[in-house]
């Protein structure tokens, strides 16, 4: 047996033959396939993390504040912002949000158990909810004669009923599709289940005008949580700090299942130094929401179809065989997202230096690349 095959026989049995999450890392001109913020961290930041990292950095010899009081502090108050009062005690935070997904169904989640999200939505839903052991249950979108990836209060509870899992995922607006759920969609589905109620907000600071968030339904609701990210707005992938916010109750759980210290002090006084400048961070919020309407725009005006986005990327169909327009785009040096979606691709909004690349790629393709929709 060589070694693959030896590991393949030692590995647990739900694992042997999963592929791992993997969007490609490509060096190329023009990157718009993870929904990162193209835009760099302002220089002040850039000075202001390096000072508090300087500033920790003595003490690396002694375990960091495994309550990460300080951040918890400031990432309440920053929600706050919202008009929603949120406590540090409601707050939760990890190595990105998928580190917070995995403390919920490792403590939620589990053999026995399972979850239930609707497809099609973030992949890593199913991809965290299978590592810890819980069974995964695709719902399904789409709404008769509105959109194909809207998802109603009605559709939701007959599946939440039919299926009655430990943990529903609602991601609100929704990656790959950019959709936004009304707020009757989530409380329906809260009160249809004894579950959790996981609600991925980890692009809220995109959403268009009038698109509420979930942190309004939280008091009183203590089996429903609301995540978040610094990946996305705030421009910090690369820091890796997601969080959530819940009842103190449900956060005091999360505690059993973390590792002791998961949150290196370097990492604490990065997204700090961060939510001390949250204003210059999500500066470029505006211009990235521009960009996506633009794409909208000039996506349908070239004949495809997008969905509209209260994200910071779009979702668009029409395309005759999505994995050669891939693979074509590429050529041109602009990379974006296959999310196995037949006819459609996903772009991320980047600076309008890159939609502009991105959307003239796209023009010169369309004439041999758009295909009926079935
Ligand atoms: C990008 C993304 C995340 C964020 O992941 P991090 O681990 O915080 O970088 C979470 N949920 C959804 C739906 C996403 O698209």
């Amino acid at each position: 047996m060589d070694a693959r095959e030896q590991v393949e026989d030692m590995l647990r049995p739900d694992l042997r033959g999963r592929t791992a999450y993997g969007a490609p890392q490509l060096d190329v001109p023009v990157a718009l396939n993870t929904n990162e913020n193209s835009y760099p961290v302002p220089h002040v930041v850039v000075v202001a993390m390096t000072r508090a990292v300087e500033a920790v950095a003595s003490g690396l010899n002694r375990y960091p504040d495994r309550e990460f009081t300080a951040l918890r502090e400031g990432l309440a108050a920053f929600l706050s912002r919202s008009g929603t009062a949120v406590d540090a005690a409601q707050v939760w935070a990890g190595n990105g949000s998928n580190e917070v997904l995995l403390h919920l169904l490792q403590a939620f989640g589990g053999p026995g158990r399972t979850a239930l999200g609707f497809t099609p939505a973030y992949s890593m839903h199913p991809i965290i909810t299978t590592t810890t052991g819980t069974a995964w249950v695709d719902g399904m979108r789409g709404v008769a004669g509105r959109g194909a990836f809207d998802l109603d209060a009605g559709a939701a509870v007959a599946q939440v009923r039919e299926h009655r899992p430990d943990v529903v995922f609602l991601c609100s607006p929704n990656n790959p599709t950019g959709t936004a759920l009304g707020l009757d969609v989530v409380e329906a589905v809260h009160d249809a289940t004894d579950g959790l109620v996981v609600v991925d907000e980890a692009y809220a600071e995109f959403a268009r005008p009038g698109t509420p968030s979930a942190l309004t339904l939280l008091a009183g609701r203590p089996r429903m949580v609301v995540t978040r990210t610094m990946s996305k707005a705030f421009a910090l992938a690369g820091g890796r700090l997601g969080y959530l916010a819940a009842d103190p109750a449900l956060t005091d759980a999360l505690r059993l299942v973390r590792m002791p210290y998961h949150l290196s002090s370097v990492t604490q006084a990065v997204a700090l130094a961060a939510l001390a400048h949250a204003d210059l961070m999500l500066e470029t919020v505006g211009v990235v929401k521009d960009q996506r309407d633009r794409i909208v725009e000039a996506v349908a005006a070239l004949g495809l179809d997008p969905v509209p986005s209260d994200a910071n990327f779009v979702l668009f169909g029409g395309l005759a065989d999505a994995p050669g327009t891939w693979r074509a785009l590429l050529e041109r040096g602009v990379l974006v997202r296959d999310v196995g979606i037949p006819h459609y691709l996903r772009v991320t909004a980047g600076t309008p230096e890159e939609t502009t690349a991105f959307l003239d790629a796209l023009a010169a393709l369309v004439p041999t690349h758009a295909g009926a929709v079935p």
